[in-house]
């Protein structure tokens, strides 16, 4: 017999699956016969004594222990928020440590120095809807690619990456739940899905949740942060600031209040649609909000730009902006200015 072959041939295994002898295992079998242990339905081990030579054996493939038996992550984007305790993260602003937990507690805002740390439509969520309870609409939208376009990637499968890696379906998520007992809709921009770029996705999205504010009377904000149009949907991303700016002059008519929050950072087609046309238009403290970036604005007029140029203050300053709302404070402001507007009087107009 071959010191390699099994001496158990009703086990069916195989040399692949040896993975020890006593000798290199240094400890004694001695008392051993043969013992199976270990035993799960996927793995068994067995020792088998083999002149005097005793062998572990198992009834798989070593190698399969390496391998992962799911592939893909898993994790729906809801899941997403649970930070383990005890990890740090550092504030780009003053570069100080903040503990994840205290961070969430704090709304994202640095404890140190203020800075609104950049955070996606799950932590707005989060923070706005009462005990994070909402009702997501219209999740599965995704892109489809009219143009076939393509760059250094072909469109789809820019689409597809971006999806895996941020776990997102495309640049927006909307959702309908409670601010303080009463009904909002949030319609909420991911930066990390290419940008926040505004496609056909976001526009069909923003436009179906205004549908539903409508036949619900429910108040509406929208939290932009973008990068502006989608360029590999040429065209079409630019028709999606008349197609929402024509359903937000609905809600207008419906006397429906839309609010629109603008954060770091605001750009290009969005500012110069949506963003812009809110009955309130607020913004976090020192968000970059404008159309083209300060570089090309400096290149075409050929002077230099006022210190804080195109920040949330100086927006302010200048009548673009009615108020700025410190993250932490947002909630509260949210339901106070909502409940301005909705003060429905029934009666005549005066
Ligand atoms: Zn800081």
């Amino acid at each position: 017999m071959s010191p390699w072959a099994c001496p158990f041939p009703e086990k069916n295994l195989d040399v692949r699956h040896l993975l020890a002898s006593t000798q290199n295992l240094g400890f004694p079998f001695s008392r051993l016969q043969r013992r199976d242990f270990g035993g799960n339905a996927r793995t068994a081990f067995s020792i088998l004594p083999l002149d005097g030579l005793y062998l572990l054996w198992t009834n798989q493939d070593p190698m399969s222990w390496f391998k992962r038996a799911k592939d893909n992550i898993q994790t729906r984007t809801e899941d997403k928020n649970n930070t383990p305790d005890g990890l740090w993260a550092k504030c780009p602003n003053c570069k100080k440590a903040l503990q994840t937990k205290m961070l969430r507690k704090n709304a994202y805002v640095c404890m140190h120095c203020e800075h609104h740390l950049k955070i996606g439509s799950a932590e707005y969520f989060d923070l706005i809807f009462d005990e994070g309870h909402f009702e997501e609409l219209n999740a599965q939208l995704v892109s489809a690619d009219p143009l076939h376009f393509e760059d250094t990637k072909k469109y789809p499968d820019r689409i597809q990456a971006s999806m895996a890696k941020s776990g997102l379906n495309d640049a927006i998520r909307t959702a309908v739940g409670p601010v303080h007992g009463n009904h909002i809709m949030v319609c909420a921009m991911d930066f990390s899905f290419i940008g926040g770029s505004m496609g056909s996705v976001v526009g069909e999205k923003i436009s179906r949740a205004i549908d539903y504010c409508l036949e619900h009377r429910t108040p509406l904000l929208i939290i932009s942060k973008s990068g502006g149009a989608r360029m590999m949907e040429g065209a079409l991303s630019l028709m999606q600031m008349a197609k929402i700016s024509a359903k937000l002059a609905l809600l207008g008519q419906a006397s429906i209040p839309f609010i629109s929050l603008l954060t770091d950072p605001t750009t290009g087609g969005v500012t110069a649609s949506f963003a812009m046309q809110g009955d309130l238009n607020i913004a976090e403290p020192e968000a970059l909000i404008g159309f083209a970036g300060p570089r090309v604005i400096k290149e075409t007029i050929g002077r230099d730009l006022p210190e804080g140029f195109q920040r949330s203050e100086f927006l302010l300053e200048h009548g673009f902006l009615d108020f700025i709302v410190s993250r932490k404070e947002l909630k509260d402001r949210l339901h106070l200015a909502f409940g301005m507007l909705m003060n429905e009087d029934e009666g005549e107009p005066a």
